[in-house]
């Protein structure tokens, strides 16, 4: 009898899946004809043309395009730091246009890491002080936000540079900085933007081995916008974008 209730649940489960082939439940991100529109007074610019597009947990994908093809537009309208004109974003399944603000901010905050091209550290704030600081900002106790603060940039190699305030780091430690301030809570997807558009190429491989790391041991879903072949080559995935549009995706076979 037990059997049987398992077997009709599975069956329902199986049917209700096949009801609603639009869930896909390996997704992170989808994002369906999705469009923005910047409106400058006399200018009208249409930054994304009915993007669609679906990011898998797990996945490390690269964004690239010449610039001005909507890439950063394209990241800040699926983390929800930027409102869409049309179409619609889902972060696990839920669709951010249905989230309140303060929701959106929450959501952000707890689910989500962000890297940007130049860092965005507090000056005045040591390493382990710039990397605790969302925790803070989210009432986690102090001693504990300092413990994940220091695990993290363990995992960023960077354990011994705690003390020390940016001025005192590299282009690519200050980088990593922000990678372990990404990581510090522990989120199910990181996005960056340029993330080694400012250092050399030999510190750019390194910060992207890095975050190709963390995308493999810890199952990091990473979202990378970049225009360096050399990054785009080392993630799963390369989605092309030209003039607000996805003209391109190409499947990388990754040598590990
Ligand atoms: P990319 O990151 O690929 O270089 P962006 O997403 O920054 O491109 O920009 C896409 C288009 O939108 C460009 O034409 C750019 O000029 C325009 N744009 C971006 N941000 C704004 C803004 N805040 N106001 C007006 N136009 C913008
Ligand atoms: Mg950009």
């Amino acid at each position: 009898m037990a059997i049987r209730v398992r077997q009709d649940e599975r069956i329902a489960a199986e049917s209700a899946f096949e009801a609603a082939p639009a869930c896909d439940l390996a997704a992170i991100v989808q994002a369906r004809s999705v469009e923005k529109r910047y409106d400058t007074g006399e200018l009208q610019v249409q930054a994304l043309r009915g993007v669609s597009f679906t990011v898998h947990h797990g996945e490390m994908v690269a964004i690239m395009g010449p610039s001005g093809s909507g890439k950063t537009t394209l990241l800040n309208c699926l983390s929800g730091l930027d409102a869409i004109d049309g179409g619609d974003v889902l972060i696990e399944g839920v669709s951010l246009g249905s989230m309140s603000d303060d929701e959106r901010t929450d959501y952000r905050a707890q689910r989500m890491g962000f890297v940007f091209q130049f860092y965005n550290l507090m000056p005045v704030l040591s390493a382990v002080e710039n990397v605790e600081l969302p925790l803070l900002v989210s009432h986690t106790p102090a001693r504990e936000a300092r413990r994940r603060a220091l695990e993290a940039l363990e995992m960023v190699g960077l354990g011994a540079r705690a003390a020390h305030v940016p001025e005192e780091l590299s282009g690519g430690q200050r980088q990593r900085v922000t990678i372990a301030r990404a990581l510090v809570n522990d989120p199910a997807i990181v996005w960056a933007d340029e993330p080694t558009g400012d250092l050399d190429s030999e510190n750019a491989q390194e910060i992207v081995a890095l975050m190709r790391d963390l995308n493999r041991s810890h199952g990091l879903t990473i979202l990378i916008v970049t225009h360096d072949i050399s990054v785009g080559r080392a993630t799963d995935r390369i989605v092309r974008m030209v003039d607000g549009q996805i003209v391109d995706e190409e499947l990388l076979e990754v040598a590990t």
